[in-house]
Parts: C-alpha cells; structure tokens; sequence
C-alpha cells in the first residue's frame, strides 16, 4: 500500500499517519517525492488489517490518496499459489490443461427430456451434465424449475448414463438439499455477490461453479471466489458467462473472452466459458465455444435441448442434439491442434 501526502502536508500530519501505520503492525518506508511525499507499507499485514487501515488513512489530514499495491484477494491470486489448481470430481479433473464440456438443458423438465439430452452429451465424449432444478428467472410468471424433483431426475439419468453433474442453488438454505443430489454446486450470474450463499457453498466442501455477475468486474468476481476459499474450500471453478450488452438487439450478453487470459494471469482456478448465456443464439454458440478454447479456457458450458422449439427456458440458445455433436467434433479437433502448438 502506499500513501500519498497532500502538497505541503505538515510533519505533524505525516508523523499521525506513521504513527498510525506502526500501531497496526507495520514500519512505514517514506519516500520523499519533488512536491510531495509518499509512504510505502510493507505486504506483510493480513487482509483484514489492510482495509481497515486503507479506511482510516483516507480520512486522516494531509492524506491525498491511499494506492493498494497488490490485488485485494489471496486465496485465489495466483502471487501466492503460482500452480494451476486442478478441481477433482470424482474420476474427472478440471483445470490443469485439459478441456471438459458441460452439457444439457437449461432446466430439468421431464426424465426422457434430460436422459435424452444425457446421452448426446455422453456419446459426444463431453464430461458433465447440466440442468437447472431452480431456475432464476426474470419473470416470476416464467417457468421456475421442478426443484427437487428435478434434482431427484438430474441425479438419477447423473448415475445412470456416467456423468457427473452440476445444477444451480439459489439460497444458502438450499444448499445442503442441493448438495445431495449434484456433483458440483452452480451459482449463477445473478447470484455472484449473494455472500450468505458464497459462505454456505464453501463451507459445504463441494466443488463450487461460480458464475460471473453480469456486470462485475474481474476484482468483483475474484473477491465472490475468495468468500467461498475464505471457508476453506478451494474447489472453485470460474465462469465467464458475458457482461450486460451494450446492443442487446444481436446478442443477450456480451461474452468477454478477454477475461479469458486475465483471469488465467491472475488466478490459479479454472476458467470455463458459458457462450450459450454469454450470446443467447444458438448459431453464435459454436465459434464463441472454439475462441473460448483458442482463448485458453479450461472448458465449455453449453446449453443443449432435445428439441429447443419446445424448451421450457431458454429455447432459442440450445443447440439441437446434431449441432451440439458437430460442436463437440470441432472441438476435440481444435484442442488437439492447440496442445499440439510448441
Ligand atoms: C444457467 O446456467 O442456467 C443460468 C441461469 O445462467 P446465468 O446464471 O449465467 O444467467
Ligand atoms: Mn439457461
């Protein structure tokens, strides 16, 4: 952190701000500048020392603006955790170099839909099953999900096809009734900064898929990863799943591959690549899918029906079965080329 003084800021403001910083823990470095003078503070406070002190220095006298150095958040910053952290579930392993596929509907409607969807997804050689139990929706007329129902269905075609599976828990009360039916827990967009939820998540010890907020930004996003770690649970899986568009008659979202390799510069966890909510059409999907691997994603989460035109969420993103295979063939085919690259 580093601190710097007002234009003629007097010894006595200078010597409060010292004193200040030595009460916590730390020995202030002064670093006389040509008008001015700046005040280094060591990396050595924890976390919750650094905020409360960055806040009692901005509203000291003499004090111009207090500059945080390093990133706000330790558990997921790669400074301190230089390898990539591979999620394990069951026999599968995400992050690390490989490149998984999520795939399925957007909600659980019926067990012949999702065991339909299931062996598309199986026969293609993608690794996770996805359906929605509770579905956040804008509308609260909009069809909300079978809940446990659809938990109970997720699970079953889950075993009975060899797949591991991921739905969304909207509430920290939900999450243990969540938790016995899936794999890994989602926590969508519009719950990204629900801290009550990011708490019970990680404290449940499941692996965590956290969606990022429509309109956080990479700090936001990492800080919501960090309230899941901060109970010890370092299973988190990162999703980048598009930002509010700024012309939201082509595309529902704007997909940020960028944050693709910024997120891999800044943290150790996975980064997997949502095209199907990130462009809402289903004839964008597949080339965001393949620049999201180009872009160095860990893996894809994919929307896929049965039959779209009769979906109950979400129709006009799904891939219909054929397209969802031809994706996955251009895929493996792309990832091939990509690590075969020196
Ligand atoms: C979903 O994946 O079902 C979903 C609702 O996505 P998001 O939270 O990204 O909108
Ligand atoms: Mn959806």
């Amino acid at each position: 952190m580093i601190i710097v003084m007002q234009f003629g800021a007097s010894q006595a403001q200078i010597d409060a701000v010292c004193e200040a910083i030595r009460s916590r823990g730390a020995e202030p470095l002064i670093l006389p500048g040509e008008d001015r003078l700046a005040i280094g503070i060591p990396a050595s406070l924890d976390s919750e020392t650094r905020i409360e002190l960055e806040s009692a220095l901005m509203s000291m006298d003499g004090v111009n603006k207090v500059t945080q150095t390093s990133r706000p958040y330790r558990l997921a910053s790669r400074e301190w955790h230089k390898e990539d952290t591979k999620v394990k579930v069951r026999d599968l392993v995400i992050g690390g170099g490989s490149f998984i596929v999520m795939g399925g509907p957007c909600s659980v409607e019926s067990y012949e839909q999702l065991s339909s969807a299931a062996q598309i997804v199986k026969e293609t050689g993608a690794q996770i099953l996805r359906g929605g139990a509770f579905k956040p929706r804008t509308s609260p007329y909009a069809f909300q999900g079978l809940a446990e129902e659809g938990l109970r269905i997720l699970h079953h075609v889950g075993k009975e096809v060899g797949l591991v599976t991921v739905s969304e828990v909207m509430s920290g009360d939900a999450v243990p009734l969540v938790g016995r039916y899936v794999d890994i827990l989602q926590i969508g967009a519009r719950s990204m900064q629900n801290f009550p939820l990011l708490i019970e998540a990680g404290k449940s010890g499941k692996p965590v898929f956290l969606k990022r907020g429509p309109a956080a930004t990479i700090d936001e996003f990492l800080l919501a990863a960090e309230y899941v770690m901060s109970q010890g649970n370092n299973s988190v899986i990162l999703c980048e799943r598009g930002v509010v568009a700024l012309d939201r008659s082509y595309t529902r979202n704007t997909l940020d591959i960028s944050a693709v390799p910024v997120l891999k510069e800044f943290t150790h966890l996975p980064v997997i690549v949502d095209p199907s909510h990130g462009t809402g059409v289903a004839k964008y999907v597949a080339p965001m899918a393949k620049a999201a691997l180009v872009a160095g994603a860990d893996g894809v989460m994919v929307e896929m029906h049965p039959n779209p035109k009769a979906a109950l969420s979400d129709g006009s993103q799904a891939l219909t079965p054929s397209q969802f295979a031809r994706m996955m063939d251009q895929l493996t085919r792309l990832h091939d080329f990509v690590s075969s690259e020196p």
